[in-house]
């Protein structure tokens, strides 16, 4: 099991249950839990959040299993090779254009009363107009200097699966039957595998760090449900282990929101702050009782 905190803002009710639900399942099924911070975007992830993190975590009362902290920041290098075999195996491409370019090719679209495609989190496909560049203005447009993002040819790297992509999901939160769910990463469509300011996405670090990890049991908010299909798929396509999951429930606030620092959500620093005991915590997420 793990616990994989972005420190790019405070952790909030949403976090703890997340941590908390990690570390019984740990102990009920007899694994272990491992802390990860995922922070490669570095410029938003300050060595000052993260160590809000690690108090957070302390107050909570949780410990974590040796080895040691994992900080993606340190292995930019690593997640480098594999962005290596995916460019050998030509399931890459570099897309160069900007946010605002793929909106108004989206819009040009859609005028002429076509619908254009989205992924589960309603942003349009990457329209790919650079997946058949030929090599030479490839290399050209990355010699002066422009801005493109590697990202994956779903397609061609859909069509190199022996077999269609499942994964084992938890039928509950007490993670002991399972149902096999379909795996449909086209529904993504190209998704950026790292940028020219991240030179990693996500997508592709969380798959290795699970694998270097040795994570069998992915326990993790709701709203990571639709993205298992790209792990999925980058786990097939570079050969990793294939850990089961547990996606579980979200917290949400009187409005029916996710928590978020950006909508006022309190985070755990202001519970702390408020007098609130990491005990009446535990209680009100359901880990304990008084
Ligand atoms: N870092 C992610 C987050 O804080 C979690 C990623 C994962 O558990 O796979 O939302």
């Amino acid at each position: 099991m793990r616990f994989a905190p972005s420190p790019n803002g405070a952790l909030h009710l949403g976090h703890a249950y997340s941590a908390l639900l990690n570390e019984k399942l740990a102990r009920e099924l007899d694994g272990i839990l491992l802390l990860r911070i995922e922070d490669i975007d570095t410029a938003r992830c300050t060595p000052e959040k993260r160590q809000a993190v690690f108090d957070d975590l302390a107050w909570l009362g949780l410990s974590f299993d040796p080895p040691t902290t994992r900080l993606q920041s340190a292995h930019f290098d690593f997640y480098g090779v594999a962005l290596e075999k995916l460019r050998k195996m030509e399931l890459v491409y570099p897309a160069f254009m900007t946010r605002g370019e793929i909106r108004s090719h989206v819009a040009r679209f859609e005028a002429r009363g076509k619908s254009w495609p989205r992924d589960p989190d309603g942003s349009p496909h990457y329209p790919g107009i650079e997946r058949e560049m030929d090599d030479a203005t490839r290399k050209q447009r990355i010699a002066e200097g422009q801005p493109f993002a590697w990202r994956l040819d779903v397609r061609r790297a859909l069509a190199r699966l022996e077999k269609p992509l499942t994964w084992q999901e938890a039928t509950d939160e007490t993670a002991t039957t399972w149902r096999l769910e379909t795996a449909d990463p086209a529904r993504w469509g190209d998704i950026i595998i790292a940028r020219s300011d991240t030179p990693v996405s996500y997508h592709l670090v969380v798959v290795l760090d699970d694998a270097v990890q040795s994570i069998t049991h992915v326990v993790r908010g709701r709203d990571l449900f639709e993205a298992t299909a790209v792990h999925r798929l980058l786990q097939t396509l570079l050969d990793l282990p294939e850990p089961v999951y547990l996606h579980h429930r979200l917290i949400l606030d009187e409005t029916g929101h996710k928590l978020a620092k950006s909508r006022g959500s309190m985070s755990l620093a202001d519970y702390r702050a408020h007098g609130v005991t990491s005990t009446e915590l535990r209680v009100r997420l359901g880990f304990a009782s008084l």
